[in-house]
Formats: structure tokens, C-alpha cells, sequence
């Protein structure tokens, strides 16, 4: 069953959801910052390159360990406020170019939280993900430019587009999906959206069509068969 296109109403309010969710985590790690506002980006970001892409919020808050509060004290309570609050729990240590840091993620309904600890410089970071959803509706085929009846005097419809005029491989959009559902760059048209026969009129001059060509309409074959028969 093809998913529902959430809206962009809806995606907000989960990301609404996932900053008071690390307001409540990190109540409990510093409780003496406040995780502002302006964590939460005005805009989603892209999560998924896919067909239809998916969105999600990303927030990152990066505050200090409060004063008096060990980075052993701090991961500690992280993972016990993840705990309260029905998260699942990953753990793990990660050696960086400059520092050392811990980083304990929880994970509920789709919902992501990263709570970074730098022990040796007291740097604590909130990264928090929401669930990834489609924001838009699957594209739709465009119109064609040209049909059998909007053909000039002397054309043929393109035996490439069939009169889309749009690059038959990606639709006009610049990109097709590969195997693996993530978007590529269009090898067809080279991201230049056109058919690249017709280049985009959608209809093609007879009179300027080679023999192979010519091959795809057997209509031209046959003078008898020509549209000003009299
Ligand atoms: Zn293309
Ligand atoms: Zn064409």
C-alpha cells in the first residue's frame, strides 16, 4: 500500500514532538541550560533521496556540562532518563580527531536522540532526529507538448518522448530512481530534461528524418498512406 504524504503541518509537529522530548532528557543530564528555541530549524531537511523523498526535522543544541557534574555523572543520567522515558538505549564510546567523546543514543516511535559528551573539554551535544516521511505526493507524468492531433503540417510525433517532449527516461525531472529507491542523476538526458531527439518540441521534422528514423514510421513508407491524398 503506497504511504500517505504527511504534511508539512504534520511534520512540524513532530518536530515540535523531538525538541520537547530533549527538553525532558536534557532536564535531567543539565538541568541548568535551558535547550533554546531556535534549536528546532525552521525547515525539514532531506533524510532519504528517495522517490518520493522523505523529510525529517533535524535539532542540535550544544551546551556545557553543568558545573560541579562529572562526564561519568552525565552519561549516567542520560542513560537513566532515557530509561524513564521508554527509549531504547545504544552506548558507545568514539574516538574523534580532536577528543573523546561518549555518545549515548535513544531511540522511540522513529524518534532519535544523541546526547555527546566530550569528558575531556565538558561539551555536551543534543542531536535529536525525527522519523523520516514522505512530504509530497509521488511526481506525476507531465502533459505531453504534442499529440497526434497537435502535430504541425510535415511532422511526425517523436518516436523517442511520443510527444512528451520531456526526456523519456526521467520525465522531465533530472533524475531517475536506481535499484536501490535513492535518486541519480539522469543518464538519459544528462540532467537537461528534454527529450534528446526532439529536444523538446515533442514532434519531429519529416522532411529532416535519417532512414533509420524514418524506420519507425511505416505510415511514411507508403505515399498511398500520406495524410494530403487527394
Ligand atoms: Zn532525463
Ligand atoms: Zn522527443
Amino acid at each position: 500500500m503506497p504511504e500517505v504524504p504527511t504534511t508539512d503541518v504534520e511534520l512540524r509537529r513532530l518536530g515540535r514532538i523531538l525538541l520537547a522530548q530533549v527538553r525532558i532528557i536534557a532536564a535531567q543530564v543539565t538541568p541548568a541550560a535551558v535547550i533554546p528555541e531556535s534549536a528546532l530549524p525552521d525547515a525539514p531537511e532531506v533524510a532519504e533521496w528517495t522517490e518520493p523523498l522523505r523529510y525529517r526535522y533535524a535539532l542540535r543544541a550544544q551546551i556545557g556540562l553543568d558545573a560541579g557534574v562529572s562526564a561519568d555523572e552525565a552519561i549516567r543520567r542520560a542513560v537513566e532518563a532515557f530509561i524513564t522515558g521508554g527509549f531504547d538505549i545504544l552506548q558507545e564510546r568514539r574516538a574523534g580527531t580532536v577528543a573523546v567523546r561518549v555518545v549515548v543514543t535513544g531511540s522511540r516511535a522513529g524518534f532519535r536522540i544523541d546526547v555527546r559528551v566530550w569528558p575531556a573539554t565538558g561539551d555536551v551535544v543534543y542531536v535529536g532526529v525525527t522519523p523520516a516521511v514522505a512530504l509530497r505526493a509521488p511526481r506525476a507524468r507531465p502533459d505531453p507538448f504534442g499529440a497526434a492531433e497537435t502535430v504541425e503540417p510535415g511532422h511526425v510525433l517523436c518516436y523517442e518522448c511520443d510527444g512528451l517532449g520531456w526526456c523519456p527516461a526521467c520525465s522531465g525531472f533530472s533524475w531517475v530512481v536506481d535499484d536501490a529507491g535513492l535518486r541519480q542523476s539522469c543518464p538519459e538526458c544528462r540532467e537537461q530534461r528534454f527529450c534528446p531527439i526532439c529536444r523538446g518540441a515533442g514532434q519531429l521534422q519529416i522532411a529532416r528524418l535519417r532512414p533509420p528514423e524514418r524506420a519507425f514510421y511505416p505510415e511514411l513508407a507508403d505515399p498511398l498512406k500520406r495524410e494530403d491524398e487527394s
